[in-house]
């Protein structure tokens, strides 16, 4: 057996890792990208790029929604203890972070649990046995069967087999129908623009912050038509939760840096925002088009 663990991860031709980790684990994402390209394994490297501190849920984000938007696809994360990183990816919607500190552990996520995202504790073990750690997740298969079912459950959340849990996270979740804030069940990887977010389908970008997201739209009904979305999934307006407030506000000003940049702030622009059916809700993530460049009529529709 060589460092790291089995020789025979050879599996590995042709397939992709997306792989992550804040300061404390660039030293050991670092090794363990050499190891997985050593293996024939393609690595996307979602960062940071280097031992300079940084914020361990950005990369956990970037890894998760990338793993998230790809089904099938796998991410590896590394912080000192891989607590945050599992923590911040076990929060985007369709990934199964794992944190695992044995090999036993890391074939048991992957046979029972089908984790997709393995995170690794870069302080609390040799780098060896990190890779030996890695080398087991990926040798292991989802073995399905009754676990279906419970990774199934999974997927539906809480509510999902009936019976009303408490509520988690000390009773301050959201209530129901509304979704949580923040990165929280974020990414619905069926969906247009959570794909357009995590890089899964090309856009014409023309601003993005943390939270926000502004590209043009693909089938333009304006000289300017630019399209704005919070990169957290939220159906529609109708999903609105007061934990949303900061986000709109963000978005708002977005929207006015946005006809800036379009030079349209002087003449005038127009937001729109459709909700449902009969508004023409077309894409089922919240968005608001910013039109102009052109006298716009009243009433519109
Ligand atoms: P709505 O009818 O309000 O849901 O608007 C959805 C908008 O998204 C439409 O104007 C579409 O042209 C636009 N759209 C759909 N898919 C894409 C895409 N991949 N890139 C850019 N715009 C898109
Ligand atoms: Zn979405």
């Amino acid at each position: 057996m060589e460092e790291g663990g089995r020789m025979r991860v050879e599996m590995g031709t042709g397939m992709r890792v997306e792989i992550g980790s804040d300061h404390r684990g660039y030293p050991l994402k670092a090794r363990l990208s050499a190891w997985l390209r050593e293996r024939g394994w393609e690595v996307n490297d979602h960062g940071c790029e280097s031992a300079e501190s940084c914020d361990y849920p950005e990369f956990a984000f970037r890894v998760a929604r990338a793993v998230a938007a790809s089904p099938g696809s796998l991410g590896v994360l590394m912080c000192g203890s891989g607590i945050g990183m599992s923590i911040a990816a076990n929060k985007v919607r369709g990934v199964r972070a794992a944190l695992c500190l044995t090999p036993r552990m890391a074939t048991l996520s992957r046979q029972h649990n089908d984790a997709n995202v393995l995170a690794l504790g870069a302080d609390l073990l040799p780098e060896a046995e990190n890779l030996a750690i890695l080398s087991a997740w990926l040798e292991a298969k989802f073995e399905g069967g009754r676990h279906e079912r419970r990774v199934g459950m999974l997927a539906g959340g809480p509510s999902a087999g009936g019976a009303k849990p408490p509520a988690p996270d000390g009773g301050r979740a959201p209530a129901a129908g509304a979704r949580p804030s923040g990165e929280e069940a974020s990414m619905d990887p069926d969906c247009v623009f959570c794909r357009i977010v995590a890089g899964g389908i090309p856009a014409d970008k023309v601003f993005e912050d943390e939270a926000v997201l502004a590209f043009r739209d693909i089938h333009p009904s304006a000289p300017a038509h630019v399209l704005l979305i919070p990169k957290a999934h939220i159906a529609s307006l109708n999903e609105l939760a007061p934990q949303h407030d900061a986000l709109l506000g963000r978005l708002m000003r977005a929207a006015k840096e946005v006809a800036a940049r379009e030079g349209i702030a002087g003449k005038g622009y127009r937001l729109v925002g459709n909700c449902g059916r009969e508004a023409g809700q077309e894409v089922m993530h919240i968005h608001f088009h910013l039109l102009g460049g052109r006298p716009l009529g009243w009433p519109p529709g």
